[in-house]
């Protein structure tokens, strides 16, 4: 995952095309993540208007559960990698833009694998349905909802719930 960019910081008009994959076994995300293999990249490094700039478009597959009906799923995750490149360690100080990523390389070496790694953490999904309009479980019954039209009364309150609650109330 080593990038070595002497050839494009030496010559002022070329760009470097970037490909790449990554398997996600190898990596720490410091949770437990279901990425089918392999996390697959490509993009490039190019100037404009004399900046450097990283341009990588991210995409891997994501398995779960639905949160309502805890089928398995899969998502597709597209996700991108910009930023603007920075020698580490010149003593330059380095203001980002607004929301601007600033990586760093260093003796012309960019290690891409954590920038890429941290994207993908950030575009993890944070829910995961299995279409945005899923009936989910029954709370009694535990009947798919999808499929099956449960006779429970969803109103109707657990009689030991109900003693607790009067049991609350009076007091
Ligand atoms: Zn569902
Ligand atoms: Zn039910």
């Amino acid at each position: 995952m080593f990038i070595d960019l002497a050839n494009f910081l030496n010559n002022k008009d070329f760009f470097l095309p970037i490909e790449g994959r990554l398997e996600s076994k190898s990596i720490d995300f410091g949770k437990e993540v279901n990425i089918s293999e392999p996390i697959k990249y490509d993009g490039k490094i190019h100037r404009i208007n004399g900046d450097k700039l990283i341009d990588v478009r991210i995409h891997y597959i994501y398995k779960g559960n639905c949160d309502r009906c805890l089928k398995p799923i899969t998502n597709d995750v597209s996700t991108k990698l910009t930023g603007r490149l920075v020698e580490a360690n010149t003593g330059d100080t380095i203001t980002p833009e607004k929301f601007e990523e600033i990586i760093y390389f260093k003796n012309n070496i960019l290690n891409i694998k954590d920038y890429i790694v941290n994207q993908v953490i950030i575009s993890l999904p944070m829910k995961s349905l299995c279409n945005s309009d899923c009936m989910g479980l029954c709370p009694k019954c535990g009947a798919d909802l999808n499929f099956v039209n449960c006779d429970c009364d969803l109103d109707e309150i657990d009689p030991r719930l109900e003693k607790l609650q009067n049991f609350f109330l009076k007091n």
